[in-house]
């Protein structure tokens, strides 16, 4: 695994782990609940279980967890990563208004907050996190995700544009 990639995913998992642990203890500190807590975990960290849908798609059922963090499964050309919506969001609270559990949705949404502001913030655009979006560009990856774009006209100049 190149060490760009290992950097990136090094920075990306400390940067989720740090801001749900953030969002967690809050959470905790203001209910002690720690069903909400572990909503929030895995609004904020296990969403990204998407990812293996993806995986799936492009390999198979043949797991290969180098192939899996250095997000190889974008070769299918494809990104589809479900969980990864902005849509969600808004969707959650009004279930959880409709089914009185507000405080469960409360931290799923704030945890899927978060881990949604960081990876916006590391793709440097909120518009591949919306599902709309990405059923709008018909889930191409070269579409949909800059790093894509990107290589996409790099590779015209020989260079590959360090997508991950
Ligand atoms: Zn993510």
């Amino acid at each position: 695994m190149e060490i760009k990639k290992l950097k990136n995913l090094f920075y990306d998992l400390t940067a989720h782990l740090a801001v749900t642990g953030v969002m967690s203890a809050l959470l905790f500190f203001y209910t002690a609940d720690t069903r909400l807590i572990l909503l929030c975990v895995l609004g904020g960290i296990l969403i990204d279980i998407d990812h293996l849908f993806d995986y799936f798609l492009c390999f198979g059922i043949r797991f290969n967890l180098k192939k899996f963090l250095c997000g190889e499964f974008v070769k299918s050309g494809r990104v589809y990563l479900f969980f990864h919506s902005w849509e969600l969001l808004p969707l959650i609270l009004i279930c959880g208004l409709y089914f009185n559990l507000n405080w469960e949705a409360a931290a799923l949404s704030l945890g899927m907050l978060g881990h949604l502001i960081i990876d916006s913030s590391f793709q440097k655009t909120i518009k591949p996190y919306f599902l709309s979006y990405r059923a709008w560009h018909r889930f191409k990856a070269d579409e949909i995700l800059p790093c894509m774009k990107n290589k996409k006209r790099l590779l015209k100049n020989g260079d590959d544009g360090g997508c991950r």
